[in-house]
């Protein structure tokens, strides 16, 4: 019964979306196999699962989802579960003192809710003001992207990034927004098409009312190009 009781409580905390840890639960021998011995497993996994379902797997249409799907779960959509895809962290000298906040705004977001293992896609906005070090614009792309691809809590993910790029800058003073929508619960479940999640975290300054004013303020500048 104790284990009945427990299992139903795991699954309210999914339904609920509440994460339970800033780092991705990992297991100590998360690498032990290889990429490829973990294809081959998982394409068994999906096979398993179509099958249960009563496909038809010698279908023309269905034969290779199960190897494609495990190749997307390995190297796509849960590729940055791997500390070896973490983009390098080169950064520059801040050569041209360049001392107020800079933005990055409107970064698509494509990760993977870790309760459903279905999409979040959303925006992420990003805002650092350099101690004099700074890092190429495309870095934060890479960054989000990185984290995004794994089984995700929004929180998590946005947590993930401050620091990542906090460690990175050596600086506290590092901001992220997300907003966005969860296919769990856009499509299925609630089925709530219209809503949308938004999650921050605001390190060093941009604890401060102002900062954090001013950044939320470029946020919604709507430039058109
Ligand atoms: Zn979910």
């Amino acid at each position: 019964m104790k284990i009945d009781k427990n299992f139903e409580d795991f699954d309210a905390l999914g339904n609920e979306h509440i994460g339970t840890s800033q780092n991705t639960p990992m297991r100590s021998d998360a690498f032990r196999l290889t990429n490829d011995e973990k294809i081959d497993i998982i394409k068994d996994d999906v096979r398993h699962i179509m099958e249960t379902l009563g496909l038809d797997l010698s279908d023309d249409s269905l034969q290779g989802t199960p190897n494609r799907v495990a190749k997307m779960f390995v190297n796509e959509i849960f590729g940055g579960l791997n500390p070896d895809k973490k983009p390098s962290a080169s950064t520059f000298d801040n050569k041209y003192k360049y001392g107020e906040m800079l933005v990055e705004k409107n970064i698509t977001v494509y990760s993977t809710c870790e309760h459903h293992l279905l999409p979040i896609v959303g925006k992420a906005h990003i805002a650092y003001i350099s101690n004099g070090t700074v890092v190429g614009l495309s870095k934060m792309n890479r960054i989000v992207d990185y984290y995004a691809k794994r089984p995700q809590v929004q929180e998590r993910l946005t947590i993930q990034i401050v620091k990542e790029l906090q460690e990175v800058l050596g600086t506290k003073d590092v901001a992220c927004v997300i907003d966005a929508k969860h296919l769990c619960v856009n499509s299925r479940g609630i089925r709530d098409i219209e809503s949308s999640t938004v999650t921050s975290e605001f390190g060093g300054r941009f604890k401060d009312k102002a900062t954090r004013r001013e950044f939320l303020d470029y946020i919604k500048l709507d430039t058109k190009f």
